[in-house]
């Protein structure tokens, strides 16, 4: 039986994606060949690079507007040192805003390049709400900030102006809600959050931000060297970029982003109101700041939490425990989670408090 995914990532994908995409393995396009035994360099695959390109750009709006799309190697967490590598002046400056382990973790690592200035964090209260009150300074080379904190639930809503560059981490609600895209000098994302197998990393960068440091810069971290290769510097993520691509065909079917994001509105609302209607669960996080993508709650009573256990893994549902930093649990309802899926675990809940 097909479980109902509610896992944080690697995460659900459309069924349409796994079915195409497992076609692939066996024979590609026709071809008398397996998508994994083909040259990156064939056409066969140079056509799927160049459109998984594409359509990212597309669903973000931004094609003619000077932005590149890449699928790199490495995950989100090598992205937290390639933006200071390419963006980060020797002896230069970068402000980071210090919403969740993710963001203190490309913290961590922006800090090996130069100077860096926490503009605000929200540590103290194990990350349960977005810092608002903080100012960027002009005088940075860029600002970073993630735009949705996957292991805490919160998610920004409203993004700052600023002079410099922003550099955002994307990777948990990519194409999930309308932004202007626009405002991001990097937009990042792993593809196994919301758009494909784990092993590739979508990089949109406005390309006239880069070059700027006077770094050396190693030929696999230089994005401008991934740019002009058409990101086939070196062998990409076949798989995992086709797999990718079949996504956004879906999302494009779907109505784009603008459509996606009210199923994912809905799907939110369902859950919160449960979780606050239902005096047997509590959510974690701040309101305002509450993530459409990751929820995270917590039992009343942890003495039930083998009933609710097992009344969720006898509904077949699948993928719910929280983080060990958090404890509880953690729904994430990416963009192919069907609402289906989320009524099942409302009425599971309703169920369970009929039982106490
Ligand atoms: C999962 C996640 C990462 C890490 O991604 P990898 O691709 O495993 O490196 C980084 N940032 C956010 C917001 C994430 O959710």
């Amino acid at each position: 039986m097909k479980k109902h995914n509610f896992s944080a990532g690697p995460c659900i994908l459309p069924q349409e994606v796994i079915q195409k995409s497992a076609e692939s393995i066996i024979e590609f396009n026709n071809s008398g060949l397996s998508l994994i035994e083909i040259s990156h360099r064939s056409k066969d695959f140079t056509a799927v690079m160049d459109e998984a390109r594409d359509s990212a750009l597309e669903l973000l709006d931004l094609k003619q507007k000077g932005y590149q799309a890449l699928f790199l190697h490495g995950g989100a967490s090598l992205e937290f040192l390639m933006v200071p590598y390419n963006l980060m002046k020797v002896k230069g400056k970068a402000a980071y805003l210090d919403t969740g382990s993710w963001a203190s973790a490309a913290i961590k690592e922006a800090k090996l390049f130069g100077d860096v200035n926490v503009v605000a964090s929200s540590k103290q209260d194990n990350y349960n709400y977005i810092p608002k009150d903080f100012l960027v300074p002009d005088d940075v080379d860029y600002f970073h900030c993630t735009s949705n904190n996957t292991i805490f639930g919160t998610q920004i809503k409203e993004f700052p102006t600023t002079s410099a560059p922003m550099v955002c981490d994307m990777s948990s609600d990519i194409f999930s809600r309308v932004l202007d895209f626009s405002k991001f000098g990097i937009i990042y994302a792993g593809a196994q959050k919301n758009m494909g197998p784990a092993g590739t990393t979508l990089v949109v960068i406005k390309e006239e931000i880069l070059g700027k440091t006077g770094r050396e810069i190693p030929s696999m971290l230089d994005y401008q060297k991934h740019i002009k290769a058409d990101s086939m510097f070196n062998t990409p993520a076949v798989f995992s970029v086709y797999a990718s691509l079949l996504t956004l065909q879906w999302l494009k079917k779907m109505g784009g982003i603008a459509a996606i994001e009210k199923l994912n509105i809905e799907k939110a609302n369902l859950l919160y109101n449960e979780i606050d209607r239902n005096p047997y669960f509590k959510g974690t996080a701040k309101t305002e700041d509450r993530s459409n993508m990751n929820v995270v709650f917590l039992l009343e009573n942890e003495l039930h939490t083998d009933l609710f256990d097992s009344m969720c893994k006898s509904a077949g549902i699948s993928g719910i425990s929280g983080h060990r930093s958090v404890g509880g649990y953690r729904a994430s309802m990416y963009n192919a989670l069907p609402i289906e899926s989320v009524q099942l675990l409302v009425d599971v809940m309703k169920d369970f408090e009929s039982k106490i």
